[in-house]
């Protein structure tokens, strides 16, 4: 079995206990498979908060600069504290202390600038991994395990579009050959951030939110691996959503096209493009729970285990907007579709559900921030209408390509919910409906009970597809 890469969320590195876990975790996985690549977000929240001090100081307000980097700064140091031998603390104190003082110096610099940018909030923003990547090293070789912390710029090629890069994989592959590579040859655990980069000339760049799994998925397909395991809070990928539905359970196994649409859809738990470097290189991605390390968690591969179950997983997006555009012609116009999608194109809005009629089309939006300049634009050549509150819920599982008439028995299932939109996915490994928020946890229940009542049998045939 070769190595696998561990990456390990906010809340699996939240403080020394939670460090304490994950070093017990990675040590076993250590044991059976060889030193694996730990990948560790920031702490839980440090990302939300450097992210909104950049925000403050770019108003002028530097009233939070201090307590707000103190406060970063006692945390790290607290957790060293409880983690990190009084003698060997000194070097890793040090550079806690460098990082915390460059984050400083950044943020009253901005203030004074009044400034900003993409790229000055991605070189506050890679602070909490670099933190956070240092301080799991230290605790490693404090405990007599041969950790080597790896600076995640040096590791992550990316080109400059600031709070949203995107890899060069050819750079980052030979960067993951050179920085990280040898550690394992050797048989060295390498610590890095996720998250973070730098373009080629070494400038700091992040993923966007939520991009450690992402840096974990290019780390494993770089380096190599046989495994990229997804440590969090949670059981894994689940049947539907635990904050709508009291009784969801865990799904074993996944298909990577039934993840993707699982994360598109709303399920939290990863992040969409993790799949696609993995998908690519094949390399199966497991979601483990950092609180119950036992638990069998979802594994997600190419090609799954056959499931018995019509479907595999509900999943729902809440509080997405319909916006009705209908052709101030009689038919629509040729042009009429393109000018519409133009308009969302401009205001840089994705459109989730289409569906059209003689005369109108249907989308559904999740990010209605520039809700306002779309219907003007949209008003100069149709008549449109916004119906706010809705929810897209939507089933997902590969055995609906061969179920022609799973669609009916969904819509039979949901009898007495208002239908705003039905759709079925190109890749006929979704059925969405678009009904009333106010609905969804009716509905969803309904479903779920339909399907997932009886618990789990694991019959999933291990016939290969
Ligand atoms: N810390 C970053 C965030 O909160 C990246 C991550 O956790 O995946 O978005
Ligand atoms: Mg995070």
């Amino acid at each position: 079995m070769r190595n696998v890469v561990m990456k390990f969320g906010g809340t699996s590195v939240a403080d020394a206990d939670a460090i304490r876990r994950l070093m017990d975790i990675v040590r076993a996985e250590a044991a059976r498979t060889g030193p694996p690549v730990v990948v560790v977000s920031a702490m839980s929240k440090v990302t939300d908060h450097l992210l909104k001090m950049v925000a403050e100081v770019s108003r002028g307000e530097r009233g939070s600069i201090q307590v707000g980097v103190d406060e970063l700064r006692h945390r790290h140091l607290t957790a060293i504290e409880a983690l990190v031998g009084y003698h060997k603390r000194a070097d890793v104190s040090a550079k806690i202390e460098m990082q915390v003082e460059e984050l400083r110096a950044m943020l009253t610099a901005l203030a004074i600038l009044r400034e900003a940018s993409p790229r000055s909030m991605d070189g506050v923003a890679a602070a909490g991994e670099l933190l956070s990547s240092r301080l799991v090293a230290a605790a490693f070789q404090s405990a007599g395990v041969d950790a080597v912390w790896v600076d995640a710029r040096r590791a992550i090629v990316t080109d400059d579009n600031y709070t949203a890069a995107v890899p060069d994989i050819a750079a980052t592959h030979a960067a993951l050959m050179r920085e990280v590579r040898p550690h394992l040859e050797s048989g060295r655990i390498p610590v890095l951030g996720g998250y973070v980069g730098a373009t080629k000339d070494g400038v700091a760049t992040t993923l966007g939110r939520g991009g450690s799994d992402y840096s974990a998925a290019l780390v494993g397909e770089g380096a190599g691996v046989s495994e990229i395991q997804i440590w969090t809070d949670v059981d894994g990928m689940l049947t539907a959503d635990p904050r709508v539905v009291s009784n969801p359970r865990v799904v074993s196994h996944l298909s990577f096209g039934e993840a993707s649409e699982l994360a598109y859809f709303g399920a939290k738990v990863l992040h969409p493009s993790t799949i696609l470097p993995a998908v690519s290189a094949d390399i199966p991605v497991r979601i483990l729970n950092s609180h119950r390390p036992d638990a069998p968690g979802t594994l997600i591969t190419a090609r799954p285990p056959l499931n018995d179950r019509p479907i595999t997983a509900l999943a729902c997006k809440r509080n997405v907007t319909v916006v009705e555009v209908t052709s101030t012609r009689m038919l629509m116009a040729h042009g009429f579709l393109r000018r519409l999608f133009e308009v969302f194109e401009r205001y840089r809005t994705a459109v989730d559900v289409v569906t059209t009629s003689e005369v109108s089309v249907s989308v559904t939006i999740d990010d209605s921030r520039n809700l306002a300049g779309i219907a003007a634009a949209l008003r100069e050549f149709a008549e449109v209408t916004i119906e706010p509150d809705m929810a897209l819920l939507c089933a997902v599982g590969e055995n609906l390509r061969s179920d022609p008439a799973f669609a009916i028995r969904m819509l039979a299932g949901l009898e007495g919910v208002a239908l705003r939109m039905v759709s079925q996915a190109a890749s006929r490994r979704n059925v969405t409906v678009v009904i009333r928020d106010a609905d969804v946890a009716t509905a969803m229940s309904r479903l779920h009970d339909a399907w997932f009542a009886e618990p789990q049998q694991e019959t999933r045939l291990e016939a290969a597809r």
